[in-house]
């Protein structure tokens, strides 16, 4: 079971489904990319983390709650 604060990178296989915010990315300084900080998402359990929307460059997920 998850815990709060629990992170993932991006291509992971999601354990748990629930929310999961933005916490850290490798892409730093364009705009578009900074519009992601804090995002929070929906994933399903089994699906693979994904990578910032606006460069598809790395980042942190951050387990907030479950669905
Ligand atoms: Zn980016």
């Amino acid at each position: 079971m998850l815990k709060r604060g629990d992170t993932f990178n991006i291509g992971e296989i999601c354990l748990e489904s629930g929310v999961y915010r933005l916490k850290d990315r490798d892409c730093k300084g364009n705009s578009g990319c900074k519009s992601e900080d804090q995002r929070e998402i929906p994933l399903v359990k089994g699906k693979k983390f994904p990578p910032c929307r606006n460069c598809k460059g790395r980042v942190i997920w951050e387990f907030v709650r479950k669905a």
